[in-house]
């Protein structure tokens, strides 16, 4: 049975609902009234999603902080670093967090319905089966969509609004940390003793899965470690219809 708040969506081009505020008025917002003005917008209607980077210690503990009672979506592509799952425990103990996790199938399956090693053969629909269709069932109930992507991140990031309609999922996207960059995230955490991925620590400086991430040089762009050695930049979760063409 469907959801009761799944009527408020739409997946043409067209927002379904209008905002109380323009865009240009919440790209002036820091990243603690973003959220608080997205959770008075969108309420039991707004999520929050972690793969467990250093942009999820942030956003959990700044929703905390606000006393937002957000809901998390966990993307676990069950193909993650034990040290992202660690991390993920010692957030969701810390937080009391009750995490949504989309059904994914798991990699045994993977290999019978598509052949062995995916991510080498297809990375493109590797991601699309365990990142970007599992998250899209799990934001069926949501209209607003709450992600840790920053502009510095990389060029495919550098032109993401803090507020943004998506026509691929149907919903409002959130970048409360758009205009962060990555001394900002740390001096966060640490001034705020936040439970970090320890992956960072020795040169990962953006974590996915352990077949897709390597560590990153410090000359390096922040995500040259994903997908390093071919041309792939971006899982799909971020990425618009019409980037996907
Ligand atoms: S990052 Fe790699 S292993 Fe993970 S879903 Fe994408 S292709 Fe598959």
């Amino acid at each position: 049975m469907g959801s009761p708040l799944a009527s408020a969506r739409s997946r043409d081009g067209v927002p379904a609902t209008e905002l109380s505020r323009p865009l240009a008025a919440l790209e002036q917002l820091s990243a603690e009234d973003l959220l608080c003005w997205a959770d008075q917008e969108f309420g039991e209607r707004l999520c929050l999603t972690c793969s467990w980077q250093k942009q999820s210690s942030v956003l959990v503990h700044m929703v905390a902080t606000l006393g937002l009672r957000l809901r998390v979506v966990e993307l676990d592509t069950q193909l993650f670093f034990r040290e992202t799952y660690e991390v993920r425990d010692r957030l969701v103990e810390r937080y009391g967090l009750t995490l949504i996790r989309p059904p994914v199938p798991t990699v045994a399956e993977q290999h019978r319905s598509e052949g062995p090693n995916l991510w080498e053969s297809d990375p493109d629909r590797c991601c699309h089966l365990r990142k970007v269709d599992p998250l899209m069932r799990a934001l069926d109930p949501f209209t607003a969509w709450i992600s840790g992507i920053r502009r510095e991140q990389s060029p495919s990031r550098a032109g993401i609004g803090k507020v943004q309609w998506s026509a691929s999922y149907g919903l409002w996207k959130l970048h409360p940390l758009a205009d962060w960059d990555e001394r900002r995230v740390w001096s966060y955490i640490v001034g705020n003793e936040i439970p970090y991925n320890p992956l960072h620590d020795v040169g990962y400086r953006s974590i996915g899965c352990i077949p897709c991430t390597r560590p990153t040089g410090p000359d390096e762009e922040e995500r040259a470690g994903r997908w390093a050695g071919s041309d792939k930049l971006e899982c799909g979760l971020h990425l618009e219809k019409v980037d996907r063409e």
